[in-house]
């Protein structure tokens, strides 16, 4: 299994994750404090961007999964680069929220076998069918991980920004009390809209597809 995998053994939890580091993090959004989380098991660490008191309830709420290819390397696979943006945007905007940012490559398979999964998509097959053939099931991210973050945060209720109800139900059932959900917007390019057509379909996405931004893009 991948390093980066986060994969938690449910009462033991507790245990496993802790606060390593934090300290105040000037960004062109404004004053945030970023906060570093280390399992002490796998030694995988995650990150929050948090703004703002973040105690209490109806705490504005991203979980981020790492995706290295469109955030550093300007990927026009997929659409994460533009909802970290968009999420941080929005905490900016409210002036108090929380950004996880989990270290889960592709999907929880890790770099690598994200970039065998790209090989196989180069030949004709879609984002799950590529996942399978390599012998992986869909989604493998795991979210009891960013619950206890939450709980380290003092967070006990959260307005989750997402587009996918799997993340929803998987927050949910590690015990995150969601209040209510806002959408974001999935801006398409001529590269990513049949990997966000076959996300909306295959696993329920809220997905608007623009068409109109998509033809611009090209
Ligand atoms: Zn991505």
């Amino acid at each position: 299994m991948q390093d980066n995998l986060v994969v938690v053994a449910g009462g033991r939890l507790r245990d496993r994750i802790e606060i390593y580091g934090e300290a105040p993090l000037p960004t062109h959004r404004g004053l945030f404090r970023t906060v570093v989380f280390r399992d002490r098991e796998s030694g995988a660490e995650h990150v929050a961007m948090v703004l703002g008191d973040v105690t209490g309830e109806s705490v504005l709420v991203r979980v981020h999964s790492e995706c290295l290819t469109s955030e550093v390397l300007g990927s026009l696979k997929c659409d994460c680069r533009a909802q970290l943006d968009r999420a941080l945007d929005l905490v900016a905007e409210r002036g108090r929220g929380v950004l996880l940012y989990l270290r889960q490559e592709g999907r929880g398979i890790g770099l690598g076998n994200k970039i065998r999964a790209y090989a196989l998509q180069a030949q004709g097959h879609d984002t799950y069918e590529a996942n399978r053939l390599l012998g992986f099931p869909d989604d493998l991210r795991r979210y009891d991980c960013a619950a206890e973050m939450l709980r380290l945060l003092g967070v006990r209720s959260v307005e989750l920004v997402t587009n996918n109800p799997l993340k929803l139900a998987g927050l949910q059932e590690a015990g995150v009390r969601v209040g209510s959900r806002i959408q974001l917007p999935s801006p398409a390019n001529p590269h990513s809209v049949e990997y966000l057509r076959t996300k909306r379909e295959r696993t329920g996405h809220l997905i608007e597809v623009d068409e109109e931004d998509c033809a611009k893009a090209g």
